[in-house]
């Protein structure tokens, strides 16, 4: 009966595509550890601005552990929803300057209920053949039409909007792209949903914190802040604790907090990760967020100097087959450096990769490291 798990981890080791947890011992900050007894810097966390060791999200944990507590074990709709986090809804909505926000235990719980919420049998759902896997499990667990366009291609987007001739359309695409670095041409997808009546849905994970002047997001970035339907976003990348969010009308909230069905079959979060994730807000908005954005676009500009195509704080090196992607990220780990393969079924195959992403809480010693490693491997 399960010759089926053997068989299957068989052809996986045979292709190269097993995939193993890695015990990683972070130091103060996920940015430097320990891995299989290696010191290195870690070139493959997402906490871009450094904020997962700040000393004002863990005082904001400590005390609401102290006061609150350790668990909310029961769901929002019942008795799971406490001051800990109507506050950070509330600063959430504030900081995306939009009527309401909600807040999920994960961004991937927040990406499968929304649009399984918003789509049904009727609906096309139109993706970026490189969204996130969130989105694509929300879409399919919807049961909607799906068709996916080419990445960032909007003229392959206005062709199948242009033919659907579904009652209800949505896009839903990532600002800025997590294995690729690169950004949606936000403004001409915002024109096109306009045009074709369909609704839009912005995944800001990677953006959050990072893009806008108070850190809102790409949307923020581009002027775009409230055209699309929903902002989604993560507190578990910049923002360095744990939880996806989304922010919108007043009434879609409402109609979300009626229909997500990953919001409301689920308990709620510990108080601590919630007061920890208000906290971040706070600094994401404030002087000090502006600094750290400032000081993560000055090591991407460095970056760029040998990857020119470096946008973002993300950049890959893609290297194109499994065994040249292994053998670099070996090098890079004799030097003490991490920077994570990403292989498929993450990526399209024969684009496997070493995905690089910068933090401004890396010194300007652990840039030049990476840069010298770059030049030399
Ligand atoms: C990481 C990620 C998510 C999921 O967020 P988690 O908080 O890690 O569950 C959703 N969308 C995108 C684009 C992501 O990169």
């Amino acid at each position: 009966m399960t010759d089926f798990i053997k068989k299957e981890l068989d052809e996986l080791a045979a292709a190269g595509l097993t995939r193993t947890l890695r015990e990683f011992i972070p130091d103060r900050s996920a940015l430097r550890g320990t891995l299989h007894g290696r010191r290195v810097v870690n070139f493959s966390s997402n906490s871009y601005l450094g904020l997962d060791s700040h000393p004002a999200l863990k005082k904001a944990a400590q005390d609401a552990l102290e006061k609150w507590p350790v668990g909310a074990p029961a769901s929002r709709l019942i008795t799971g929803t406490g001051p800990w986090v109507s506050e950070l809804e509330e600063k959430t909505a504030a900081w995306k300057k939009r009527e309401a926000a909600l807040y999920f235990g994960s961004g991937y719980g927040t990406n499968v209920g929304i649009i399984a919420a918003l789509a049904d049998r009727d609906t096309d759902i139109f993706l970026d053949k490189l969204d996130h896997a969130s989105i694509v499990d929300g879409a399919v667990l919807s049961r909607a039409k799906l068709q996916r366009y080419h990445h960032n291609d909007t003229a392959d987007l206005e062709r199948l909007l242009k033919r659907s001739t579904a009652a209800r359309k949505l896009v839903v695409t990532d600002t800025l792209f997590s294995m690729d670095g690169d950004v949606a041409p936000l403004e001409e997808i915002v024109a096109l949903c306009k045009k074709h009546d369909a609704l839009l849905i912005v995944d800001e994970a990677h953006a959050s914190g990072v893009f806008g002047k108070t850190g809102a997001g790409m949307m923020e970035e581009r002027g775009l802040a409230g055209a699309a339907l929903i902002e989604m976003g993560t507190f578990s990348k910049a923002l360095g604790v744990s939880g996806g969010y989304v922010a919108g009308d007043r009434a879609v909230i409402e109609y979300l907090v009626n229909r997500a069905r990953s919001f409301i079959f689920t308990t709620a979060t510990p108080p601590m990760v919630c007061a920890a994730s208000s906290s971040a807000i706070d600094i994401v908005m404030s002087g000090e967020g502006a600094y750290l954005r400032e000081r993560l676009q000055r090591h991407i500009a460095t970056l760029r100097a040998v990857i020119p195509a470096a946008a973002t704080q993300i950049a890959p090196l893609i290297l194109g087959d499994i065994p040249s992607t292994m053998a670099r990220y070996e090098q890079f780990l004799e030097r003490g450096l991490l920077a994570l393969p990403v292989r498929p079924p993450t990526v399209p195959s024969g684009t496997s990769r070493l995905r690089i992403s910068l933090s401004a809480g890396h010194t300007n010693a652990e840039i030049a490291a990476l840069i010298g490693a770059l030049q030399d491997i």
